[in-house]
């Protein structure tokens, strides 16, 4: 049924862009959105034949594809802003055993917490690997779950495991860890219970067996044997660390891509974190096969991994997204600190000026980041037939008013006010406040958690 004018909605006087394959861009444009879905874009006042549809002004905006998030850890929302001067295997040591405290109601407020935080930036889509279940911790899977539907956000949930510890040579403690039957089992009930195959599905679940030095060889090939019976993708920490490097040859005698190839954990079904420490043979490898990276800037900073060869990944045709990783190693939880950083930090590389520009930035916060969630066909640009995943970002206030390219304003410049971000055609945010709760009662309810969890543990 042809939608009416009161489901239509009309954007216009704004600058666009659009993130289709040209880059195409518009310095005053409009958009039609008709229900769920974007009508058409062009350049000027919208055409007739929308009349009677809700018109909104985006004069002095700049109007972008939603940002897509496809890396994050929502729980570590309780854990933020502790070791803070440690690399990546002390800082997990540190804090595996609070994570190993979590529960059903911490984790409800902690991912209200960290979507809350990226809808108010502008992320429509948003990926939480979680892997931590401890016994008895109540339907954490459906606590994430529940927490996205009602933010409004489109959720892509990658169902961790862990089943390596430390008394069989892994990193996380024993009493962290899950069995091999148990993970994968739990793993499929998530798919059969939540996962949505539709091309506009809001609540979609992969398969994501943790990392190498916490996850057994018989876990990582069992799960992508599962995931592609299931026809979900796959998705894991890869190539994070020299430390990591150096656990993989000598636990497998290999680097730690040859070690995915070998366990079948390479391929288009599959998006890894990080990939820092990839040598050209490991691109090429991931070019070949489409095996997707999820690039996190702030969070390699953070934890000293090193900086991802990312225009060397996209030169190879490598897909690549942004993410935010986990809060816990990145405070500030939201994706603009990541275009920037990806910006930036890769112009520390040895590719300097050249690494990247703004445009290539935006696009991996965007349309990249829904390559790599296999989701490219319906999201991350705006283009007519696309789903109305769009953010409308405030351009003239003082921040960014005198630059003249919203592009470079938007991701050299400080985070942009987000006026209107919709998912789907239907508002998620709106003059900065996500419209599906009450942001100051989930920081109040962060705190609460935060500090209980802290309660449960020896923080001190
Ligand atoms: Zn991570």
């Amino acid at each position: 049924m042809a939608p009416t004018a009161a489901q239509r909605l009309v954007i216009e006087n704004c600058a666009i862009a659009t993130v289709d394959a040209r880059d195409t861009e518009y310095a005053s444009g409009h958009v039609v959105i008709a229900g769920d879905t974007i009508e058409a874009v062009g350049p000027g006042p919208a055409p007739a034949g929308a009349e009677g549809a809700r018109r909104i002004d985006g004069t002095g905006h700049l109007l972008t594809p939603g940002l897509v998030n496809t890396h994050h850890h929502f729980y570590q929302w309780l854990t933020r802003g502790l070791a803070t001067d440690d690399n990546l295997f002390d800082w997990l040591t540190a804090l595996y055993p609070v994570w190993g405290r979590i529960d059903e109601r911490m984790l409800h407020a902690a991912a209200q917490g960290s979507l809350a935080m990226m809808v108010r930036g502008g992320v429509t889509t948003a990926a939480d690997h979680h892997y931590v279940y401890p016994r008895g911790a109540g339907d954490l899977t459906g606590a994430i779950v529940r927490a996205a539907a009602g933010l409004g956000v489109r959720l892509t949930l990658a169902r961790g495991s862990m089943d390596l510890g430390e008394s069989d040579g892994g990193l996380p403690p024993d009493f962290a860890v899950e069995s091999l039957e148990g993970a994968l089992a739990a793993t499929e009930e998530a798919v059969d219970t939540h996962h949505d195959p539709s091309p506009d599905a809001m609540t979609q679940i992969a398969v994501a067996p943790c990392s190498p030095f916490s996850v057994s060889t018989e876990l990582l090939r069992q799960s992508a044997d599962l995931a592609r019976r299931k026809g979900v993708r796959l998705h894991t920490h890869g190539s994070e660390t020299v430390e990591e490097e150096k656990f993989c040859h000598e636990r497998f005698g290999m680097g730690p891509t040859d070690y995915f190839e070998s366990t079948g954990w390479l391929g288009g079904d599959v998006w890894m974190a990080h990939c820092v420490h990839m040598n050209d043979s490991d691109i090429e490898a991931f070019a070949r096969t489409g095996t997707g990276v999820a690039h996190c800037p702030s969070s390699n900073a953070r934890l000293a991994a090193g900086i991802a060869r990312v225009p060397d990944m996209l030169a190879a045709g490598v897909p690549v997204g942004l993410g935010v990783d986990g809060t816990a190693s990145n405070e500030s939880g939201e994706l603009h600190t990541e275009l920037r950083g990806a910006l930036l930090i890769n112009r520390l590389g040895r590719h300097r000026e050249r690494a990247l520009g703004a445009r290539q930035a935006l696009r991996l916060g965007t349309f990249g980041g829904a390559t790599v969630l296999g989701r490219a066909d319906r999201i991350g640009s705006v283009e007519p037939g696309k789903l109305a995943d769009l953010v409308l970002w405030r351009m003239d206030t003082l921040a960014h008013a005198s630059i003249e390219d919203r592009v470079t304003a938007l991701v050299f410049g400080a985070p942009a006010p987000v006026t209107l971000c919709l998912v789907g055609g239907r508002p998620v945010t709106e003059d900065g406040r996500v419209l599906g709760a009450d942001e100051d009662a989930i920081a109040r309810a962060t705190r609460q958690e935060a500090r209980r969890l802290a309660g449960l543990v020896d923080l001190n």
